[in-house]
């Protein structure tokens, strides 16, 4: 049952990070099985029955929720005649539309280079059986003559582009620590927001600071932190910073792209730790985002938790998050309910600067 929710909730996720790519999404199909099919994923009969509903549709892509192997790929295509990608790619998609400093682009190319490369034999073969369908003799043949030269070459190239992307990035670090030690000699406290992605992050940061930060019903519309200066009630200064959006089950090649621009939440002093109020899995999400945070040495940061969304959510909706989190603030981005308390929290959470205190001698 849990298993069958869980599918569900990362199928409507990639739908959603789909139409963040601009693809449109026509239908969902769930197929549950003890394992994956070794040859086509879905098994044999079931991928047939996917070619009928992407024929009767006329749709041209098929989006696996998953990371696909090279040859179920292939076996996939050859089954439902139109491109299927996987999860992964869309997902590098959308990062590659919306990487905006040149650390991020360099980040993002670097994970879609890794994610090619052990792909790049699958693609191989299949462009040499197209090409060579006469001279094909046998299952392996497709891979050998000029195809494999031609991808060795590939190869090569690709590994000398991310040797010197690697480069790039170590180089763009020192800037950023540059930036950080600059922030600490002036002493501003920063705040920092996280979460998951649509959870109103840049919304909330929008009622937080006044700023005309751009609000999309999309996924990653933030892809590039955004700092804002702010002014609390008491006159102290602190940044307010958006960062990226958590998806699930990120794929691997994608975490170190996304966690380079996370690094800034170990610095802050307060994490706003926004959660849609509206989500079906709430506490999963959470302790997601909490374990990476975890990862980046955020951990010991006090956090805040804000449901944002709130005007969606009723009474017992309430209740059940509030039982998942006594201390957490109901805020609404869009009505700004809680948003005053939400202001009181973080105030009362940055730390103290230049109180000079005499202390007297008896
Ligand atoms: P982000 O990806 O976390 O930065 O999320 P956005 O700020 O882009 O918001 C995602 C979507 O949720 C947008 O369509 C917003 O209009 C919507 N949204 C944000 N905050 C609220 C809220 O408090 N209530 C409602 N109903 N919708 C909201």
């Amino acid at each position: 049952q849990g298993a069958q929710e869980d599918a569900e909730n990362s199928l409507r996720e990639l739908a959603a990070l789909a139409e963040t790519a601009g693809a449109s999404v026509l239908d969902g199909l769930l197929q549950r099985r003890p394992h994956p099919d070794p040859a086509t994923y879905l098994g044999r009969g079931k991928a047939e029955e996917l070619g009928m509903i992407v024929a009767n549709l006329g749709a041209d892509t098929v989006i696996a929720d998953t990371e696909l192997a090279p040859s179920q790929r292939r076996a996939l295509e050859d089954v439902v005649k139109v491109k299927v990608i996987d999860r992964t790619a869309v997902i590098l998609d959308i990062f590659s539309q919306h990487a905006k400093t040149r650390e991020g682009k360099a980040q993002v190319e670097l994970a879609q280079l890794e994610y090619l490369l052990p792909r790049l034999r699958g693609w191989g073969e299949s462009m040499s059986r197209q090409a060579g369908g006469q001279t094909a003799g046998g299952a392996g043949m497709g891979s050998r003559g000029p195809g494999e030269t031609k991808i060795e070459l590939d190869r090569r190239r690709i590994h000398s582009r991310m040797a010197k992307l690697r480069k790039q990035i170590q180089s763009f670090a020192p800037a950023r620590e540059a930036k950080r030690a600059n922030r600490k000699r002036n002493v501003i406290p920063s705040v920092v927001i996280a979460g998951y992605t649509n959870a109103g992050k840049s919304s909330l940061l929008n009622r937080l600071t006044r700023a005309g930060v751009l609000v999309e019903n999309a996924l990653f519309a933030t892809l590039d932190s955004t700092v804002r200066k702010t002014r609390a009630e008491d006159g102290r200064r602190y940044t307010l910073a958006d960062t990226v959006g958590f998806v699930r089950n990120l794929p691997h090649q994608l975490v170190e792209a996304f966690r380079s621009t996370l690094e800034e939440a170990a610095d802050a002093d307060v994490i706003v730790h926004v959660v849609d109020a509206s989500h079906p899995d709430p506490a999963s999400q959470i302790a997601t985002v909490r374990d990476v945070l975890g990862e980046v040495d955020a951990r010991d940061i006090p956090e805040i938790v804000a449901f944002n969304k709130a005007d969606l959510a009723d009474a017992d909706a309430r209740l059940l998050l509030r039982g998942l989190h006594p201390d957490a603030v109901f805020v609404s981005a869009r009505t700004g309910e809680g948003v005053e308390e939400l202001l009181e929290r973080i105030q009362s959470l940055l730390p103290d600067l230049g109180t000079e205190v005499d202390v007297l001698v008896p």
